[in-house]
């Protein structure tokens, strides 16, 4: 298996460290309002992470967790609570607002067909935990008190900001950095935010350091090292986070340790969706849900395929015609998967091959699967090599069932739970992406027929006609109308 890892830039062999058991931390959602499918992406990619190492045959224990102490926003140790404000907007306390949203993130995974994680740690349970960590921080000089609270003084690491590859001195300087009084350096940051006087928030607990709120950084390092041991694996998060919350994690975690290791081993991101030429932020306006896109007569599998098509390290533009075309080829996939009957229990490689091995065909489609998804996770080239196999017609019907049961299990597309009908696009969604797929029936209709494959030909026709389109032989070739109800 080979990784891009953040940590350095570079491609490299991942081996879990111990136990045939790699140890994952994905950075969760703050739950004070619906995730928008730009956040969903990050857990998309987890999962398809988490797929490939099954794959490879060894064990993954996963992470996530839910931020329910309310932040002011990533960047800012000042400033307002966003669960707070939230409770205020929606008139509800903040437990209702992060139970609420918790609810409402979970079903967004499960519509995903995103693996439920082993562990969903909610910040509020670890802040005893929090206290203890900070404290032993300040014990070991890597902290100082000011009136806002506790910061960490990134002036005694100095790896500081190797992951981010940030310039402690200059880089930070232009950017965008709120006024802290007393704080020593922009790059320094709280472990504890402390209540300003008068201030009374609504989550609070009793710290050394007075009334106040736990850093957001802290929490990650506290719960990743409570649940999967003081070192571990793998830590994921949007390539947001790679900039600051993870190098301040790190930083952190390592004068935690204090053993001259590095914390985490691999730290792997995935690129934002654009959404016209920004990126998607809760701050910037109307929010796109995966409810949203349901109304709009899409599966939520569709938005995982549009999602797969990608690169995960690639900025992916969303468009609506982008997500019918996936839907498209999603529907495409399941149509030929119900024709094959019921597809084999396949989970890893080892599985895969053991069940094509009577068929060379289907084995070397199986290899081609692997090195693709072994390859950084290459999900555009697993989706190709599995339509490239179920089109040329050479494997077996047993070996096209085990490649695509394959397929599904390194992609976390079932294809065999769902029916074409599920996918069906709504009328307002047919779109150049359908026309593309006609198209493309159309030509492999016509080299069937080529090869004088007139079964092929015919079975093509025929899934032509459930899709809406009546097909004319002509002497000039094919000629197509969509069949008007
Ligand atoms: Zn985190």
């Amino acid at each position: 298996m080979r990784l891009y890892n953040s940590l350095g830039r570079r491609i490299e062999d991942f081996e879990p460290a111990t136990d045939n058991v790699v140890k994952l931390y994905s950075c969760g959602p703050t739950v004070y309002s619906f995730a928008h499918i730009g956040n969903l992406r990050a857990y998309t990619f987890a999962d398809t992470l988490r797929r490939a190492l099954l794959w490879k045959g060894w064990q993954v224990e996963h992470v996530i967790n839910i931020t329910d102490v309310g932040h002011a926003v990533a960047e800012a140790e000042l400033g307002d609570d966003k669960i707070e404000l939230a409770a205020a907007r929606e008139r509800r306390s903040v437990e209702e607002i992060a139970e609420m949203y918790t609810q409402a993130f979970f079903a967004d995974l499960d519509a995903l067909n995103i693996l439920p994680a082993h562990h969903y740690p909610r910040a509020t349970q670890y802040v005893d935990a929090m206290i203890a960590f900070a404290e032993r921080l300040a014990d070991r000089g890597f902290a100082y008190e000011i009136p806002s609270g506790l910061y960490f003084d990134t002036s005694k690491d100095p790896g500081y900001g190797r992951l981010g590859l940030v310039d402690v001195g200059g880089q930070l300087e232009g950017a965008r950095v709120e006024q802290v009084p007393g704080r020593r350096a922009k790059t320094d940051f709280a472990l504890w935010r402390a209540e300003a006087p008068g201030q009374i928030r609504a989550m609070r607990w009793d710290s050394p350091w007075g009334w106040g709120a736990p850093g957001w950084h802290l929490e990650c390092s506290v719960m990743s090292m409570k649940l999967l041991g003081e070192h571990f694996d793998i830590h994921t998060g949007g390539v947001d986070h790679r900039q600051l919350h993870h190098v301040n994690e790190i930083a952190q975690s390592e004068a935690y340790l204090g053993d001259g290791r590095p914390w985490v081993r691999f730290w792997l991101h995935n690129e934002f969706l654009q959404l016209g030429a920004a990126k998607m932020a809760k701050s910037a306006g109307p929010v796109l849900t995966l409810q949203e896109l349901q109304k709009q007569g899409f599966h939520p599998l569709a938005y995982r395929m549009f999602l797969l098509g990608g690169h995960y390290r690639a900025q992916l533009e969303f468009t609506t015609d982008g997500l019918a075309g996936a839907q498209a080829t999603l529907r495409r996939l399941i149509r030929r998967t119900a024709a094959l009957g019921r597809l084999p229990s396949v989970g890893t490689l080892g599985e895969a091959r053991a069940l094509a091995s009577d068929d060379s065909a289907a084995v070397a489609v199986i290899d081609q699967l692997d090195q693709a998804i072994s390859a950084d996770l290459n999900t555009p080239r697993v989706l190709a090599v599995l339509q490239e196999s179920l089109r040329d017609a050479v494997l077996s019907e047993h070996g096209q069932r085990v490649v695509t049961a394959a397929s599904g299990a390194v992609l976390g597309l079932p294809f065999d739970r769902l029916e074409p009908a599920d996918v069906e696009p709504a009328a307002e969604q047919l779109s150049q992406s359908d026309q593309a797929v006609v198209d493309e029936l159309i030509a492999e209709r016509e080299a069937a027929r080529t090869a004088r494959d007139w079964a092929r030909a015919d079975a093509l026709r025929a899934e032509l006609s459930e899709l809406g389109v009546q097909l004319t032989d002509t002497p000039t070739g094919p000629v197509w109308s969509r069949i008007t109800p």
